[in-house]
């Protein structure tokens, strides 16, 4: 598996071939570029170190990384850091490329998605968002800019420079809450350039965000996607936001009932109310088991000797194979994932796990042994692109 961040070992510029220009920033510039040794393509973002001093940047990039390497790579609809370093005059982001780019420029190619499209899209921003409130995190600049696709046309968010942090990821209480932060940059609030048509009400006039503020972000994107057009809309900032601050848009004719149901319970004035806003834990633990997305689940037959256990199986990122007792809904144990776990395939319904210590004799009563194969195989594929 690939080392978190801090175990890397050292990394510089030189280990890689780089290629063109991907696109640019307000202070960096973001190259398509080749790791030497693997041939696999990355995205890395060079800041310049003089720049970001002199425009007092400084902890918008801290930000950026802290919330990337606690996002980690536990769910697939994050942009991913791999490494960091410097040099004397740059700071490297080496990150996941994201081969399809913008959700925007996809809208403006097609004019509008079609519905099952919108609903798509719509429902992999919602696993990412539940995802990152669960991580105490706001993005607080969720845009189709901020949207990109990979190579097999999922999401990956990116941005995070603008993102609150809550809590950190391990000690509940810690409120890390920038919005104060923020609160002494008016310069930037003020200068939501080409994102002010995704400013929150409670952003515009309190300046105070929460989760609920990426809710009605996503409510804005939704709009969008479904009639190719931003909600909000106007000659000048300021009338965008008065327009935001007096919920004034409409619907097109013609918008999905469906779409309009669910974009009218997200852009609610007060927060609180918004759909999603205040969605409880339980509801998060179906999808997610230690904080991974689950990928396929199923009840398995485990076979040990004689005797056969049946167990809810759970692929998740990270990547794991846990299992959990499906009548007390209990963690049992988990199959140790390694680079060397191998899936065989007997027949429809037989199939086995390998990993250096153990065989696992696994029976699918449903029949989707091949199934289970597959989706380990692709996890594998994400994890281990080397082999
Ligand atoms: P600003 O800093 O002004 O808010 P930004 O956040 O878009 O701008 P960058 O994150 O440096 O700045 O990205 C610059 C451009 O590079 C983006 O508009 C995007 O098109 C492209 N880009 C960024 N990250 C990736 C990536 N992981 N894969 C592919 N393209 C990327």
């Amino acid at each position: 598996m690939t080392p978190p961040v801090e175990e890397a070992r050292r990394r510089s510029a030189s280990d890689y071939r780089f290629g063109k220009v991907l696109g640019e920033g307000s202070f960096s510039t973001v190259y398509l570029a080749k790791d030497i040794h693997t041939n696999k393509e990355y995205a890395i973002k060079v800041l310049e170190k003089a720049h970001i001093i002199r425009e007092k940047k400084s902890e918008y990039v801290m930000r950026e990384k802290e919330v990337l390497r606690i996002l980690g790579s536990s769910c697939p609809y994050f942009v991913r850091l791999y490494w960091t370093f410097q040099d004397s005059e740059h700071l490297y982001f080496v990150l996941t490329y994201a081969k399809n780019g913008e959700l925007l420029k996809q809208i403006d190619k097609c004019g509008c998605f079609t519905i099952e499209c919108a609903r798509y899209y719509a429902a992999e921003m919602v696993l990412a968002l539940e995802y990152l409130h669960g991580k105490g995190i706001v993005h607080r600049d969720l845009k189709p800019e901020n949207v990109l696709f990979d190579e097999n046309w999922h999401i990956l968010i990116t941005d995070f420079g603008s993102a609150k942090i809550l809590k950190t990821d391990n000690t509940e209480n810690q409120k890390c809450d920038n919005d104060a932060l923020d609160k002494g940059d008016k310069r930037r609030r003020t200068s939501f350039v080409g994102t002010a048509q995704f400013v929150s009400p409670e952003m515009l006039s309190e300046s105070s965000s929460s989760p609920a503020s990426d809710l009605w972000a996503l409510g804005c994107i939704i709009y969008q996607m479904v009639s190719g057009v931003m909600p909000f809309r106007g000659r000048s900032e300021f009338l965008i936001f008065q327009k935001i601050l007096n919920l004034e848009y409409e619907y097109p004719d013609g918008f999905d009932p469906q779409a309009k149901d669910l974009v009218q319970k997200l852009l609610v004035k007060n927060p609180i109310e918004r759909l999603g806003a205040t969605d409880e834990a339980p509801y998060t633990s179906i999808r997610f088991v230690e904080g991974n997305l689950i990928l396929k689940q199923g009840l398995i037959d485990k076979k040990k000797g004689l005797f056969a256990r049946r167990r809810m199986f759970l692929l998740t990122f990270g990547p794991h194979l846990y299992y959990v007792d499906p009548v007390a809904m209990v963690l049992k144990g988990e199959i140790p994932w390694s680079e060397d776990l191998r899936s065989e395939a007997k027949n429809f319904k037989t199939f086995f796990i390998h990993t250096p210590n153990r065989k696992y004799y696994l029976e699918d009563p449903e029949g989707y042994a091949l199934q289970w194969c597959k989706a380990i195989d692709e996890v594998k594929a994400y994890y281990h692109p080397e082999q």
